[in-house]
């Protein structure tokens, strides 16, 4: 055996799979399990980044489309805020004291009815003292270094801040006044509600699915669409520079709700804010664990599929293999009464057939060696070492049912001057002859054996001597009808019964043989009963 093949071997002993069952098993299980599994498995992160582009692309758009919104917001109300300081009425209070005061809390009265997003306006000297206010309840809060924007002509920002007097989120903004010849006199500042930045992230997140969310640039969120922010929640501090630097991927992080999610941020370029899309990462790929939970789905059956082919086919090929072995087991245990069905074709049925022929040769020729084993070569008679057996068993059997057992024994009359006259061959044929006449003439319980060159011996069960005589008359007078080559022949016979004649087997056999004396003794050619003695016995004849 090549040595690779010593060591599959030896693996395949490791993993307990040497039974050709167990490797069909492996083999389909493995067959299935490997080309399935990479597909899906290809498939599967084929499908998740075709999911992960789709996702940029929809929260990218979804966040830069509500940043440009809440920028041009802001613009807007930048721009408000430029208009109502360029007005009339602004321009020429701003510096006028007492009446200019009560003018400029009139036109702001007026602003704020006609745009009420504005809950708050104020008209301040360039120092920041307030000249006029549209609302006596709060002033706006003027954001910091605003004073320095001012001067320079430009607008200031302020934070995004609850407004608890009004109940919302607002901001404050300050723009300069500036009068004709680019002198900046005052400036004029106002609370902006941020209520409509709220409804124009909701509609986005209404459109798009996704949930937005405003935050500063630190992460720290300001309004929400799809979130509850009651608790004032913030996005960690990295994802919210990660957000705030990318547009080009998905970050994945915890947001300020707790919720596992995918997000995209756009800044608003006016304001150090920030416009984050987020969805759920649950959500996200739910679509993505639905189509593999499917493919193991489909994984799963055709494994079962597969797994009941395989066993199939273990039942076809390993069932009538399982049978050869175990026939062989018993062939070589010395069963040889084995003959297995034929239940399948090609080479493990082909096997089959030629293990039934061989075992059937075996029979016949274990058959035949116990026949040469038990019988005499020349005449087909039992040999002399079975009757030992089974005049042993016979015996035995007389004793236990108290039944009697006979034997004759036979010899032929002047054997030897017929084979002098005849010679040796012709001499055989009468002793094929006379043992044929003597198989013939008994029953089958009966057996005839070859006891000596032309002597034998007949053993009749449950027979007692007058049966046995009566047998031994028959034989000798069928023999006296037979034609021989060499002229007639005859026998002498001397009978004997168990229990009368004796208690053994060897004395029941010398009792015979001394009837038999007896006979040879008297003129041949006669049966003798043994233990009768013939008168003047006691005289030679
Ligand atoms: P008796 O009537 O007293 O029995 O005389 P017999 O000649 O038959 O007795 P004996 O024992 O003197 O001779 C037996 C002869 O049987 C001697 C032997 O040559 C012959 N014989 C023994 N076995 C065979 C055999 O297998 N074939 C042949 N042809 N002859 C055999
Ligand atoms: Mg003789
Ligand atoms: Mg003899």
């Amino acid at each position: 055996m090549p040595s690779w093949e010593l060591k599959a071997a030896g693996i395949l002993r490791a993993l307990r799979l040497e039974s050709i069952r167990s490797k069909i098993l492996a083999f389909a299980v493995l067959a299935t399990l490997i080309p399935s599994f990479s597909t899906a498995w290809l498939a599967y992160r084929h499908y998740r980044q075709a999911l992960a582009e789709k996702l940029t692309e929809q929260l990218g758009g979804a966040s830069q489309q509500a940043a440009r919104e809440v920028d041009l917001w802001l613009k807007e109300r930048l721009l408000d805020l430029r208009v109502f300081a360029s007005s009339y009425e602004v321009t020429e209070n701003v510096e006028r004291g007492g009446a200019g005061r009560a003018r400029l809390v009139a036109y702001l009265g007026s602003v704020r009815r006609h745009f009420p997003d504005y809950p708050q306006l104020a008209v301040l000297t360039p120092s920041g003292q307030v000249v006029a206010l549209s609302d006596t309840i709060a002033a706006p809060r003027l954001p910091e270094g605003w004073a320095a924007e001012i001067r320079a002509g430009a607008p200031a920002i302020g934070p995004v801040r609850q407004d608890s007097a009004h109940q919302r989120v607002v901001q404050d903004i300050v723009s300069p006044v500036v009068v004709a010849g680019g002198r900046v006199t005052g400036a004029i500042a106002a609370t902006v509600d941020l209520g409509p930045v709220a409804r124009l992230l909701a509609g986005a997140s209404a459109q798009g699915g996704n949930r937005m969310l405003l935050t500063t640039s630190e992460g720290r969120a300001l309004l929400g669409a799809g979130l509850n922010l009651a608790g004032g929640g913030s996005l960690p501090l990295a994802a919210a520079t990660e957000l705030g630097d990318s547009i080009l991927a998905t970050v994945q992080y915890t947001s300020a709700d707790g919720e596992e999610v995918l997000g995209l941020g756009a800044t608003v370029s006016r304001s150090p804010w920030l416009v984050v899309a987020e969805l759920p990462l649950q959500a996200a790929f739910a679509q993505a664990r639905a189509q593999r939970n499917t493919t193991l789905l489909v994984v799963g059956l055709v494994l079962m599929g597969v797994g009941g082919l395989a066993l199939l086919l273990v039942l076809l090929l390993v069932r009538p293999l399982t049978r050869l072995t175990e026939g062989a087991r018993r062939v070589a245990g010395g069963d040889l009464d084995v003959a297995l069905p034929v239940t399948t074709g090609g080479e493990v049925g082909y096997l089959t057939e030629v293990f039934n022929g061989m075992v059937g040769k075996l029979r016949d020729s274990r058959l035949e060696l116990e026949r040469l084993t038990v019988t005499d070569g020349l005449t087909g008679l039992y040999n002399r070492r079975h009757l030992k057996e089974t005049i042993a068993q016979e015996f035995e059997r007389a004793r236990r049912h108290a039944k009697p057992v006979a034997i004759l024994m036979v010899d032929v009359d002047h054997f030897k001057r017929y084979n002098d006259a005849n010679g040796h061959l012709a001499g055989d044929e009468v002793l094929v002859r006379v043992a044929a006449l003597l198989r013939e003439s008994i029953r089958t319980v009966d057996r005839a054996v070859r006891y000596g060159g032309e002597e034998m011996l007949v053993l009749l069960p449950e027979t007692a001597i007058d049966g046995a005589v009566e047998v031994a008359e028959r034989i000798r007078a069928r023999l006296a009808d037979e034609r021989f080559a060499g002229g007639a022949v005859t026998i002498s016979v001397g009978a004997a019964a168990f229990p009368a004649h004796g208690e053994s087997p060897e004395a029941l056999i010398m009792s015979a043989d001394a009837a038999l004396y007896e006979a040879k003794h008297h003129g041949r050619n006669q049966v003798r009963r043994a233990g009768v003695e013939p008168a003047g016995s006691g005289a030679p004849g």
